[in-house]
């Protein structure tokens, strides 16, 4: 398997019989309300929102594996159903931007104190992780174990044979402090796509419609709907794919295909924070779906 174009961790995530997964959070890496924000979208009484984090449940070992370590990480341990233990058995980190891996900070000293938690990230993350202060404490005191997987030449397939587990690849993005990874969650019955963060979909080296053909779900990059979020900004610079983008890249593959995708990490000024917005009336008329917080998916 050592030259398999995926790098599969079933011996570390366990049996993955009857998994659900569940949306812990929705929101880009600053929330909602976002810091200092006084536009109608954060004002008092506005839809709030957790930052971007999905769990694996095992509802036969009852176990857990928490997707992104977010600055709202206390609030979303709590939202695990009775019966599960307090803290995952492990945690998946896409990327060293704020909302996806500050959380870890609350496993260390001055909170829960865990006791080797494996942490899967990229080889540049754990290195950012294990250079740096606080952070390299966390390792040091043992709270964390880093598991780096180093997924640079991985392909975002897996064979019909595949194994359940979590696929790692890596996605075009920002990456000043680390690569960045995309995940296939693979349960016994289903699977499911999660790129939080991503380029442009056509600066990718893989086709969005391939690599969604073969999974059940996606939960993909929709931090903003379109470019009047942005007022004078040029739309080609903006290092996300828009949601209408998006939905236009995909227009052609059939509604059952569409239906997979579920958008997520959502700026604080996405109208599709309103379920009853035109936005994201058009993004469900067109056949696409919108992740909201709470919401369980069985794979
Ligand atoms: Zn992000
Ligand atoms: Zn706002
Ligand atoms: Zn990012």
């Amino acid at each position: 398997m050592r030259n398999s174009l995926f790098f599969v961790f079933c011996l570390l995530f366990g049996n993955l019989y009857g998994q659900k997964l569940m949306i812990l959070g929705t929101a880009q890496d600053a929330g909602k309300p976002q810091i200092a924000c006084e536009k109608e979208c954060c004002k008092a009484g506005s839809p709030e929102g957790k930052v971007v984090s999905l769990a694996l449940l095992d509802p036969e070992n009852m176990t857990w594996t928490l997707f992104e370590a977010t600055p709202d990480i206390g609030e979303q341990l709590r939202m695990i159903p009775p019966g599960y233990p307090a803290l995952p058995q492990s945690v998946a980190l896409s990327h060293a931007h704020i909302g996806h891996y500050t959380g870890l900070m609350y496993f260390g000293r001055e909170a829960c104190n865990s006791a080797n938690i494996p942490v899967l990230c990229g080889p540049r993350m754990a290195n950012f992780l294990r250079t740096n202060g606080p952070w390299s404490q966390l390792e040091k005191l043992k709270n964390v174990k880093l598991n780096s997987v180093n997924a640079a030449n991985n392909k975002p397939f897996i064979s019909n044979k595949g194994e359940v587990g979590i696929y790692v690849f890596t996605v075009p993005h920002r990456d000043e402090f680390s690569e960045t990874l995309g995940f296939i969650i693979r349960g016994k019955n289903k699977s499911a796509l999660f790129i939080p963060d991503i380029d442009k979909w056509e600066k990718w080296d893989y086709d969005l419609v391939e690599v969604l053909a073969q999974v059940d779900y996606a939960f993909i990059d929709g931090t903003f709907f379109d470019g009047t979020e942005l007022p004078g900004r040029n739309m080609n610079e903006i290092p996300h794919p828009f949601i209408v983008e998006s939905m236009d890249y995909l227009k052609a593959i059939a509604p059952a295909e569409k239906a997979k995708v579920h958008f997520i990490h959502f700026n604080h000024t996405n109208p599709l924070w309103d379920p009853d917005s035109e936005a994201s009336q058009k993004v469900l008329g067109a056949g696409f779906n919108i992740a909201r917080e709470g919401l369980i998916f069985d794979l």
